[in-house]
């Protein structure tokens, strides 16, 4: 019997599906993951996703219809819905959230609308011209003869043969329109007139929106001894476990190894997943992969249109065709690609902060989501660092993931050698230039010399954090945000680096009225300045946020880098990762301070996986490299343990801290973010809620307290954290959170406050 009625997501913040009637003339059509129009509330239709068929009602009365079902053919298959449903129930929000995250929009129309929605992804057609019908050779010669007066068209038409290889017999091959005219430097009406003679005709077919370079397809290499020994080691523990850890030092050639592993994965016809944290890194790595796998290779982030994202989703979910996608690297959001058979998740640089998604809901962590869409599958995962998350130490340290190490990088080339400089004693001294120490200085003097190449880490753009009046102290800070406006030298602008506000510098104090205003403190602007002034034959070249704006701009810029166009590239974390050059011996780090000073328990963690991570890009080939580490406090035990690449110290020192003072991975932590545009409001919330979390979870709760960054947008916040024992049955936790809350959202003017869950946030 066909079932009745359809539980449905719809694109809202609402958590739980909606109950609809499935219309005669529908049953038996509508499946889960098919798209289905629907009326909620008065008028509005929506576009939601078909999750469940069932014949209960729950006690449910006026039970609308199903008003239309958009395709028989559904756009999700059921192990996506699988894994929606987990995400929305792991970190707490909708199901709706979660699709609207995963659904490219042009799969999903806007929620909100008044007329039937139309399918709005349409594939791009270009014009081709083909043979009219088959051809005979004498029929040919014919032809050829005839055309004998009208060279042009003769022309044309040996052109089309030549292009195409034509034989009588053999299939007719369309030719791009534009690609005949120019092989036959003939004009339109060339090709017209011999259409019109019914010689040629003229097909409209679907070409892809992505551009993607033909490359020429090469073996794989061969796996050096260490690099044989751990592939072979990673495969036996796979059968003992679904997660490995692969920790290898940076150039230990991982990336080599995750190859090999794809390999095998493809021939047992298998997909395969690859994430990085970074749409940067996928530039340099697309072509490693595309090199052996060719076009079974796709690469999916959110710099590509909504066009283009939805044709991906269709390579993907086409998996076994000509144009099927098998293979896929991307970033977080590539989790949502309609995979059927995924055989593999590579996770690479595990630790990576740029996993977790922060804002809008669903807030979740990457790396810990692709372990359970390869659960969902069936697959394997590998994680891999250089130096991993602490939690995903622990649980290879016990017993939870089996771990791979390799201590040595490929071709037995050293780990580059750490020298501290110590930025305090070099003011005193007064043998500061600028930002740089000597021993920076003379680096990269060595370096320029032997025409080899330089990175500068810095991690903040900009010119200077900020400006301030030496006479009273003033600082501008930002409008609508309580932090300090960024002075930005080329455009002349104050810019805040949370909401985006900009004005031009004032020329004179807004407090006092002295015109003396000072910079202070420098980012990536600032220090491509002055490594000018001191390097002036260097060319530099700047990776950050403001210079990558342009969809292209990373592989602009890679590629300049890796063709010795740059001398000295300065950034910000974008190019601390994976990336590999060749000529690159001496990288700077500018100020390790400021990394290890912010307020945040992972701060430490994160410095060393931030500095072990950008010097690995130096010596990488031939020769060893030389990592400059400017710090005023060379004693600081992260910056020891740098120094002697020390990862196990480091694992050691963190988890004995987070032990004693009960943080990840000792406990769980829940962090639940209040707004309001009033501040005494958000403080009457806020302790309303907190005081009913207390009676619920005791001491476990932390606040409500102003985060450090107190006001964004108008909006000011504070945030409630829970932190959670192991134990407890977390399902049970979420609910009693859901229920404080919802009591919460039921007090009188809580309508004007916005509330977000962050479940392990980071
Ligand atoms: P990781 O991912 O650990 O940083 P990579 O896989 O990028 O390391 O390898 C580091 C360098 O060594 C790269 O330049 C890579 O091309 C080279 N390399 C690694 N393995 C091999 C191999 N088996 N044959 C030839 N070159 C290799
Ligand atoms: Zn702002
Ligand atoms: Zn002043």
């Amino acid at each position: 019997m066909p079932y009745r009625f359809a539980d449905i997501i719809l694109p809202v913040a609402v958590r739980g599906r909606f109950t609809y009637s499935i219309p005669d003339n529908l049953k038996g059509s509508i499946m889960p993951g098919t798209r289905v129009l629907v009326q909620l509330g008065n008028r509005k239709l929506y576009s939601g996703i078909v999750a469940r068929l069932h014949n209960e009602t729950h006690g449910l009365k006026n039970i609308r219809p199903v008003m239309e079902l958009s395709e028989r053919v559904p756009v999700v298959n059921e192990k996506q819905l699988k894994f929606w449903h987990w995400m929305a129930g792991y970190y707490m929000c909708s199901e709706g959230e979660v699709m609207n995250a995963a659904l490219p929009s042009v799969l999903l129309p806007d929620g909100v609308t008044s007329s039937p929605v139309i399918d709005r992804y349409k594939p791009r057609e270009e014009r081709f011209i083909e043979l009219a019908r088959h051809f005979s050779d004498g029929e040919l010669n014919d032809i050829l003869d005839k055309l004998r007066k009208a060279p042009k068209q003769e022309q044309t038409l040996s052109a089309y043969l030549h292009l195409t290889g034509y034989n009588p017999g053999s299939e007719i091959v369309p030719v791009r329109r534009s690609l005949l005219l120019k092989e036959s430097s003939t004009a339109s009406g060339v090709i017209d007139a011999l259409t019109d003679k019914g010689i040629l005709s003229s097909v409209s077919l679907k070409v892809t929106r992505l551009n993607e370079p033909d490359t020429v397809q090469e073996p794989l290499r061969k796996l050096s001894e260490n690099q044989q020994l751990a592939f072979k080691s990673i495969k036996s523990k796979f059968t003992l476990n679904e997660i490995v850890l692969l920790h290898g030092v940076t150039s230990s050639g991982k990336t080599e190894i995750y190859i090999h592993l794809i390999e095998e994965q493809l021939k047992l016809g298998k997909q395969v997943l690859y994430m990085l944290p970074e749409i940067a890194l996928t530039t340099q790595i697309i072509l490693r992969l595309r090199k052996h796998f060719g076009s079974v290779t796709g690469v999916y982030h959110s710099r590509f249109n909504e066009q283009e994202k939805a044709e991906i989703w269709n390579r993907v979910a086409v998996e076994n065709t000509d144009t099927g996608y098998r293979l896929i690297l991307g970033v977080r959001s590539s989790l949502f690609l309609p995979f059927s058979n995924l055989g593999l998740v590579i996770v690479d640089e595990e630790h990576d902060g740029s996993y977790k998604q922060h804002d809008p809901a669903p807030r979740y962590q990457g790396r810990d989501s692709a372990i359970m869409l390869a659960a969902i599958h069936e697959a394997k995962t590998i994680l891999g660092s250089a130096s991993p998350s602490i939690e995903s130490y622990h649980n290879a340290l016990n017993g939870k993931y089996g771990l791979e190490t390799m201590k040595e990088r490929f071709g037995k080339i050293n780990l580059p050698s750490m020298i501290i400089a110590n930025t305090r004693e070099a003011y005193r001294k007064k043998q500061m230039v600028s930002h740089f120490t000597p021993e920076l200085l003379h680096a990269v003097d060595d370096a320029l010399g032997q025409n080899e190449q330089v990175i500068l880490f810095q991690n903040r753009r900009g010119f200077s954090p900020y400006i301030e009046c030496p006479e009273c102290g003033w600082i501008p800070v930002c409008v609508q945000c309580a932090v300090n406006l960024t002075y930005h030298k080329g455009i002349n602008k104050l810019v805040c680096h949370y909401c985006g506000y900009n004005t031009p510098v004032p020329s004179k104090c807004s407090s006092c009225g002295s015109t003396g205003l000072a910079t202070r403190g420098f980012g990536t602007e600032k220090i491509e300045d002055e490594i000018k002034i001191v390097f002036p034959s260097a060319v530099t070249g700047r990776m950050d946020q403001d210079t990558t704006r342009n969809r292209n701009a990373f592989s602009k810029i890679i590629k300049a880098f890796e063709e010795h166009r740059i001398d000295i590239l300065i950034g910000t974390q974008m190019i601390s990762k994976g990336l590999d050059f060749e000529n690159l011996t001496v990288v700077g780090i500018l100020n390790a301070d400021n990394m290890l000073n912010y307020p945040d328990f992972r701060a430490h963690e994160r410095s060393f996986q931030l500095m072990e991570q950008v010097s690995g890009r130096a010596g990488r080939r031939n020769k060893q490299g030389k990592v400059i580490v400017q710090t005023s406090d060379p004693a600081n035990k992260i910056i020891r343990l740098v120094v002697r690449h020390d990862y196990e110290g480091l694992f050691r020192l963190q988890a004995e801290e987070r032990k004693v003072f009960n943080y990840p991975p000792f406990c769980r932590m829940i962090r639940i973010t209040l707004k309001h545009k009033e501040r005494a409001s958000l403080n009457h919330y806020a302790d309303i809620l907190g005081g009913d979390l207390k009676t619920t979870f005791g001491k476990r709760v932390l606040g409500p307290e102003f985060p450090v960054i107190s006001q964004i947008q108008l909006w000011y916040i504070k945030t409630l954290l829970l932190k959670i024992e192991k134990e407890k049955p977390l399902a049970k936790v979420k609910e009693m959170i859901q229920e404080s809350i919802a009591r919460l959202e039921k007090e009188k003017g809580a309508g004007a406050l916005r509330i977000a869950i962050d479940v392990d946030p980071n």
